[in-house]
């Protein structure tokens, strides 16, 4: 049994221990009331916990603004086992981790003891819990911290917030300049979206380009406030190395605890569902969870399963939109355009599901189909003895991506024993930025193969006609939002003819998209531009009846 002296002695013991001892730790006892504070803990932390001696921990955890700290050192003391939970401390960017190891005396918690340590890069252990690449929270510590927010809230009868918030394109910025790149991105947005969160918030990466918020709140109004300076914070243009400023911008989904749900699982898969919508209602823009969204979503993940399944039940088919010399209406050339003719819905245009097949990297395989298919067919029509013109075929920044790309193209060719002069590929100027040595040379690749390159929907981009002549591309299609204005706005019109001005001194194949009218096609002859494609002439068709035009030629006008 202790006598006096013993208590004494450790008394004093425990306070010099406390005095000098390297580590930010505090002590607790049975009841939650804090009994020691070390003097590392206030230099670690910047405030005073010392005054806070013979207080209910909640006190610290308020004043650190990080209240998840009382619920650590709570549920440590009636659980009787170790709690872990990351502390963001005010000048320091990379987070700390609390330890709250419970005594133990005869089965029984009789205090806790805090200690404070920064996680020590590179420890596989100290860092479980955080992203790698962004040092902040992952996931699964974010489900934690939800946890214990909604538990403060609803002690304290607060609100909670939950926002994600997701880059817009990022796959597609990935794919066009490149891993790196995407990371580096990846790690300038998380120092942006940093000083959105009040320390007692919480930023985490649930993955990918997936970021997350969780705060309380006061009022529903607070939400919209805290919406608003996230999508703020990364408005400015992003410098990358070697790179134009590159404006990206965010999406955010929100749900609000408790009126949309009870549970972290349930309010974070809210918040993803809203979030979804925002990108669907055009990216750049908040979304409120509603429960009507569900269904939406749903929907598109309907559409996404069914992309899979009309892969393998071949639903999809090839319509050939020609390209007209409109100095003799001859078919010059065409683009494959596919469609997907789906059971019940009837044919479904490449808007409605290119969009879907790209953010889920099915792209890839209905673009190396259309591929094979187009060049088939082009072979055989050439077999049956038809005028052989140039089939273009739309290639996306996935594909073109791709490493074995220019193999497939050479396979596909030595397959269908179609003639690679035949065979124009078409991409977008989105897809000329990043590494542009490696872009080049994948060109290059290209046409070694004997294959033509177009530069398609012209204008659209950010890409200027000089710096075009660094690509080996064959062909411009000035895109048709420009055919479109030539005769109203006078502007477009003299775009529209410095394009096609330009284009011929650079000794490229320019093709007009989109002609509708005769007087569309009478300016592209009078300012030189010789091969139209659009709805003047022809929309898309199918196999059989473009066999017939390149047979017959255009009806007689
Ligand atoms: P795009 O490559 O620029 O193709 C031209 C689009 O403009 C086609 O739409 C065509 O039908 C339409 N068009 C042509 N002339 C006119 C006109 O006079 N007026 C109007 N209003 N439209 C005209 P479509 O077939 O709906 O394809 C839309 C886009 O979907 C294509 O734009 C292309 O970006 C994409 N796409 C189509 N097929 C494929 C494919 O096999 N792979 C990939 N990656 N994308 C594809
Ligand atoms: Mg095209
Ligand atoms: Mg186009």
């Amino acid at each position: 049994m202790a006598t006096d002296t013993d208590m004494v002695n450790k008394e004093s013991l425990f306070d010099t221990l406390m005095a000098t001892i390297g580590e930010p730790v505090f002590v607790t006892g049975h009841d939650g009331v804090i009994v020691r504070v070390s003097k590392m803990f206030d230099v670690a932390t910047g405030f005073p916990a010392f005054k806070l001696v013979g207080q209910p921990v909640e006190r610290l955890g308020d004043i650190a603004g990080q209240p998840f700290v009382a619920s650590l050192v709570r549920e440590a003391l009636s659980a009787g086992g170790v709690r872990k939970g990351p502390m963001i401390l005010q000048g320091h960017a990379a987070p700390w981790e609390l330890t709250v190891e419970p005594v133990i005396e005869n089965g029984r918690a009789t205090g806790c003891v805090a200690i404070l340590r920064p996680f020590v890069t590179g420890s596989h252990e100290q860092r479980e819990g955080f992203d790698d690449l962004t040092g902040l929270p992952n996931r699964h510590l974010f489900v934690d911290r939800v946890e214990q927010t909604l538990h403060d809230a609803q002690r304290g009868n607060k609100l909670a917030l939950i926002m994600l918030a997701g880059v817009d394109r990022f796959r597609e910025v990935n794919d066009v300049l490149g891993e790196a790149a995407g990371n580096q991105i990846l790690r300038d947005v998380t120092e942006r979206l940093r000083p959105c969160v009040r320390t007692s918030d919480t930023l985490a990466r649930l993955g990918g380009d997936q970021f997350a918020f969780v705060m309380q709140i006061a009022a529903l109004d607070d939400s919209v406030l805290l919406t608003e300076k996230v999508l703020h914070a990364l408005k400015q243009p992003f410098s990358l190395e070697d790179q134009k400023d590159v404006v990206i911008t965010c999406s955010v989904g929100a749900s609000i605890y408790p009126a949309d749900g009870s549970s972290p699982e349930e309010l974070i898969k809210n918040a993803t569902v809203a979030l979804y919508h925002a990108k669907q209602g055009g990216r750049d823009r908040c979304q409120f969870f509603s429960s009507e969204m569900n269904m939406r979503a749903r929907h598109r993940l309907d559409v996404e399963s069914s992309i899979r399944r009309a892969l393998i039940n071949r639903e999809f088919l090839v319509y050939y939109q020609p390209k007209i010399d409109v100095n003799n209406r001859r078919v010059a050339g065409m683009e494959a355009l596919v469609r997907w003719r789906d059971p019940e819905r009837g044919l479904i245009s490449p808007g409605e599901f290119i969009p879907v097949a790209e953010e889920s990297g099915l792209i890839e395989q209905i673009g190396q189909w259309v591929l094979e298919e187009t060049c088939a067919q082009n072979y055989r029509w050439q077999a049956d003895g038809l005028p052989p013109v140039c089939a273009s075929v739309n290639v996306s920044a996935r594909q073109f991506r791709n490493r074995n790309f220019v193999s497939s193209v050479e396979d596909i060719l030595a397959r269908t024993g179609l003639e690679p002069r035949w065979l124009e590929l078409e991409i977008t100027e989105s897809m000329l930025m990043g590494d542009i040595a490696a872009i080049v040379a994948r060109m290059e690749d290209l046409r070694r193969l004997g294959v033509s390159l177009s530069i398609d929907d012209f204008g659209t981009g950010y890409s200027s006609l000089s710096y075009l002549s660094s690509f080996p591309v064959t062909t411009l299609k000035i895109d048709r939002a420009f055919i479109a204005d030539v005769q109203s706005n006078s502007q477009t019109a003299e775009i529209a003819r410095a394009i096609i001005g330009m284009s011929r001194g650079l000794n490229l194949e320019i093709v007009a998209e989109g002609a509708e009218e005769i007087e569309q096609v009478d300016f592209l002859r009078e300012h030189g531009c010789d091969l139209v494609q659009g709805f003047y002439y022809s929309k898309a068709l199918p196999a059989e009846e473009f066999a017939a035009m390149l047979r017959d030629g255009l009806p007689a006008l």
